[in-house]
């Protein structure tokens, strides 16, 4: 199986690039954050819940989403393989990931990190929020406590992953097709 793990701030492109990867490698996308929404669209408890914290910028609890991500790999035990996109963004997601890719045999094949500055990430969020209509990308105050929690909670996991060597870095600037094809040709080393 190839499981990837599509590393980056918010606005990196990890959205977009998570899209054409799927196609070319036949990988479920599994996105924390394209779930949350789903469920609060659905106006379950867990999505009103959640809408809470990410109205705010800030993570939702680590079970909540490791809850989430065990039930997708459960239900597809036929998959190629999976790009899990703004998912482990804490340490203890990323060690829940490994055990969950343990029980079905399989592991994680690496993790490609979009590298991309903060002045870049702010004015991205803020395009995209006039667009996806995104209440989160809408706010400088939400996209800095964003910024924050992922300086914070998510960027160490570089290290975890660095450990494992299983860290790539892929610049995250420039034209969609120059990323995408790094990423393509950082995948193909793996095979
Ligand atoms: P995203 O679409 O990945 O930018 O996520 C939007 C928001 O959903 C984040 O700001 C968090 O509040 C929440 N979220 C998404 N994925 C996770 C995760 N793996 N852990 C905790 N919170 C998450």
């Amino acid at each position: 199986m190839l499981n990837l793990v599509l590393f980056g701030p918010p606005g990196a492109g990890k959205g977009t690039q998570s899209v054409k990867l799927v196609e070319r490698f036949q990988l479920i996308h599994l996105s924390t954050g394209d779930l949350l929404r789903s469920e609060i669209a659905a106006g379950s408890a867990l999505g009103l819940e959640a809408k809470q914290l990410m109205d705010k910028g800030i993570l939702v609890p680590d079970e909540v989403v490791i809850g989430m991500i065990r039930s997708k790999l459960t239900s597809n035990p036929q998959a190629n393989g999976f790009i899990f996109d703004g998912f482990p963004r804490t340490i203890a997601q990323a060690e829940a990931l490994d055990n969950l890719l343990k029980e079905l045999h399989t592991s994680i094949s690496s993790m490609l990190a979009l590298e991309v500055n903060d002045e870049e990430l702010i004015k991205r969020l803020l395009n995209r929020g006039k667009d996806s209509g995104r209440s989160d990308d809408q706010d400088e105050s939400i996209i800095a406590n964003r910024i924050k929690e992922y300086n914070n909670k998510t960027a160490p996991l570089a290290n975890y992953y660095s450990a494992q060597g299983k860290y790539t870095g892929v610049n995250g600037i420039g034209s969609l097709d120059t990323i995408f094809n790094d990423l393509c040709s950082s995948i193909e080393k793996l095979k």
